[in-house]
């Protein structure tokens, strides 16, 4: 913490990044340290590398986020927030890595220490919650804007309070960012309140998709690029369905197989890619678990990494293969799947 405090009074132009297709969490923790800096004096350029799904649209200054960076020259600091490795960041990972100080602020039990300085806590409900600590630890103001972003990082990360990644800590954050000048309720409106026709269709699809595996353990829900057209909607509109999945009865593993689009944007462009994403990758898998089940190291074993009970994974396997094999590694091998 001392040593990310003390690069970031030294840095001037910083950027922050956060990880492609950003969850609340993501876009929640880069708005509010972005806030933040900004308010303290420095200069600094917010990196997203994908569109920001429209339900954070209410997020102060969201707009300002920049999905084009063209030269990372003038910055001599990065910041990457929840993202478990820096590849996660997307398209421009190796150029911001070139960055000469990378600070690393995250909560994935997976994360690869990447950076110069780190602030990697597993036992953190949300990447927002140490961007809390950060800003407390430099003495900062959090206003209302802030909490709001905190919060609602909180809020998503944790699936409303209900994950179990939800401590004590986590209540005592809010309660702060409460008198702070959040409103929960308008938050939580913001947030889950309205849905389009397209998006109930969606989840609708994503239901009839269902499939048990035959010992049972695991439920697969599958979606397609066809499904998105017709129904007008996108990757971001299947954000939770996996919960559905993941509430039936006696089911330990709930896999959501999300089929990519064509060409998608890589994340590498020199044409490795044994971490993050590919442009031939034909798959994004979403892992969810209950307990000790560690899906983190299911989604490792396929390069990718996330959280004892919530990870994911890009693949270029073919959709029945893919189911084949995450059951016969879920069945056989049931010792790689239980958290020590
Ligand atoms: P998702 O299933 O995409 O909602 O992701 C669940 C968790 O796994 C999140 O914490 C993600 O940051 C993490 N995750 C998803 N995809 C990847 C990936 N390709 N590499 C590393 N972590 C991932
Ligand atoms: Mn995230
Ligand atoms: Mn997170």
């Amino acid at each position: 913490m001392e040593q990310i405090v003390r690069n970031i009074w030294n840095s001037h132009q910083i950027l922050l990044a956060s990880h492609e297709n950003p969850d609340g969490d993501a876009i929640g923790a880069l708005l509010a340290l972005g806030l933040f800096l900004e308010s303290i004096g420095k200069k600094i350029i917010m990196y997203n590398a994908s569109p920001i799904p429209a339900v954070y649209n209410f997020l102060p200054c969201v707009d300002t986020i920049t999905s084009k960076l063209n030269s990372v020259k003038p910055y001599d600091a990065a910041i990457i927030l929840d993202c478990g490795n820096i590849d996660r960041v997307g398209e421009m990972a190796d150029k911001i890595s070139r960055i000469p100080v990378i600070i690393n602020i995250d909560h994935h039990i997976t994360n690869t220490l990447f950076g110069t300085c780190h602030l990697v806590d597993p036992e953190a409900c949300a990447s927002a919650a140490l961007v809390f600590h950060l800003i407390n630890e430099m003495g900062g103001k959090i206003s209302k804007d802030i909490a709001t972003c905190i919060y609602t990082g909180i809020l998503t990360d944790t699936g409303s309070f209900r994950f179990s990644n939800t401590k004590k800590r986590t209540f005592s954050i809010c309660e702060d960012l409460m008198s702070c000048g959040v409103e929960p309720f308008e938050v939580a409106r913001h947030v889950y309140g309205t849905y389009s026709l397209g998006r109930i269709k969606l989840l609708n699809m994503a239901l009839e998709s269902i499939e048990i595996s035959p010992n049972g353990k695991l439920s697969f829900m599958t979606l397609t690029q066809k499904m998105l057209k017709e129904t007008g909607t996108h990757p971001e509109d299947a954000d939770g369905v996996i919960n559905y999945a993941r509430r039936i009865e006696d089911i330990k593993i709930a896999v959501l197989i999300q089929e990519l689009e064509d060409n998608h944007p890589a994340t590498y462009s020199n044409g490795s890619c044994s971490t993050g994403s590919c442009s031939d990758d034909k798959y994004h898998v979403s892992l969810r678990s209950n307990g000790k089940i560690d899906v983190a190291k299911i989604a490792m074993a396929f390069g990718g990494g996330g959280h004892i009970n919530a990870s994911g994974f890009t693949t270029k396997a073919g959709l029945g293969e893919l189911k084949n094999m995450i059951t016969e590694m879920a069945d056989k091998n049931s010792e790689l799947c239980i958290a020590n």
